[in-house]
């Protein structure tokens, strides 16, 4: 893979390797048990941040490594998703929605007691944004959050929101002014806040191994200093913070595509009918051979647009593009390795089809494949 040494240097090298020792050694083992447990252990956060795994990208002063190393956090990412587990890598890595909000905009205070402590596994963190009403429609989000002195007095619910049952600190979107976009803060509100609750965890067509849930503000009264950016200026943190959202989410999708594509080769080797290896019918063969084209474009689109983030370019545009491309290409290629496994494809002994099952959210979380497309007409002047 030329490109491959392009984007990705030697300490990319030293990530990716470092990594994948710890997926084989403290996740692969289980990961069949959680997936079905439709849990994780939480020790598994300690073990991922005295590991360093979950400090990639962040500042060292706050307990990371590889400050802003776009690639650095693509080399460990691509690694965790060989667990095989989209839940598991969604879960652990749920602080890489809720921090980034804090990290940048919280008060100096704030943010350093919080980061700390959720790069060292100690404390999980969260994103709330999306409501029983809608997700699509951020700007239209109903949950109330009133000034009084020195507290905000919120009220509303949140639903689907990853690593709602365990998480400590969850970053929230609220609803501080008027209607529509220019109303809207972000508050981070812990765990253990009067007035605040957590549902039981969500049964998934897939993601099993993470905990999703619903919350519920009942008049949760939360400190004003843990306001997050300035009042009403919520709606511009949100949409900046999908930008890295909807990267990993290709990202995901891609190295989906990768584990499906692996299995089906090692299958359509080894499997005869007929009399031969099904990998010599033409007809599987050609599959194969489309499939690891489109992961190919796939996975160069979406590296060159991390390439142009990590320039500091805006490619608001582009990360839409990239995000339905990948989870569009990993839905056609999960689809046909279950195809090509046959029977064992449809059986939960196999691979792929939890991974078939597991890739069907990525069209639709972090912004569904019809917003991405209201977005890219919208940049295309329609
Ligand atoms: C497993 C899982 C984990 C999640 N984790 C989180 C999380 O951690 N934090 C969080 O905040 N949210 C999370 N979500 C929520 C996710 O982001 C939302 O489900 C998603 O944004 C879509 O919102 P919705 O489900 O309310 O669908 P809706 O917004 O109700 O949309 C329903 C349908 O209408 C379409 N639609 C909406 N508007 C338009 C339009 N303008 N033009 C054309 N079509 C349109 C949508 O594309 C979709 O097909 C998670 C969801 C799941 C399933």
């Amino acid at each position: 893979m030329p490109a491959f040494e392009e984007y990705f240097d030697p300490s990319h090298q030293m990530v990716r390797d470092s990594v994948r020792r710890f997926v084989e050694r403290e996740i692969l083992p289980d990961i069949d048990r959680w997936e079905e447990a439709e849990s994780f252990p939480r020790e598994l956060y300690l073990k991922a941040g005295a590991a360093g795994i979950l400090g990639i990208g962040y500042p060292q002063s706050l307990g990371g490594t590889h400050e802003g190393d776009v690639f650095a956090k693509i080399a460990a990412s691509e690694e965790l998703m060989r667990c095989g587990s989209g839940g598991l890598v969604a879960g652990l890595g749920s602080l890489d929605i809720g921090l980034p909000p804090i990290l940048k905009w919280a008060r100096p205070q704030v943010r350093d007691r919080v980061v700390p402590q959720v790069l060292s596994g100690e404390k999980i963190s969260a994103l709330a944004v999306t409501e029983p009403g809608g997700g699509s429609d951020v700007a239209n989000l109903q949950t109330r959050a009133v000034r009084e002195g020195e507290f905000y007095r919120v009220s509303g619910s949140k639903t689907f929101i990853t690593s709602g049952v365990r998480a400590d600190f969850y970053t929230v979107a609220v609803r501080t002014g008027e209607p529509g976009f220019s109303g809207i803060s972000l508050l981070l509100i812990e765990k253990g806040t009067p007035g605040f609750t957590v549902g039981r965890p969500l049964k998934k067509m897939g993601w099993w191994a993470s905990d999703t849930a619903e919350l519920f503000f009942d008049d949760c009264q939360v400190p004003v200093g843990n306001l997050i950016g300035s009042e009403n200026m919520g709606f511009a943190c949100i949409m900046g913070n999908f930008q890295n959202e909807r990267l990993a989410l290709a990202l995901m999708a891609n190295m989906t595509a990768q584990l499906a594509l692996e299995e089906s080769l090692k299958w359509a080797r080894e499997r005869e009918a007929f009399g031969k290896p099904i990998g010599k019918f033409q007809v599987i063969k050609h599959r194969l051979a489309e499939m690891a084209t489109a992961l190919e474009v796939s996975r160069e689109f979406t590296y060159r647009q991390a390439a142009k983030m990590s320039a500091g370019k805006s490619v608001i545009k582009e990360i839409s593009m990239a995000k339905n491309f990948a989870t569009d290409t990993a839905d056609r290629i999960t689809h046909d390795a279950v195809q090509i496994l046959g029977g064992l494809g449809y059986m939960r002994e196999s691979l792929v089809e939890r991974l078939y099952r597991d890739n069907r959210i990525l069209s639709i979380g972090g912004g569904t494949r019809e917003v991405m497309n209201e977005i890219i007409s919208k940049q295309m002047g329609l």
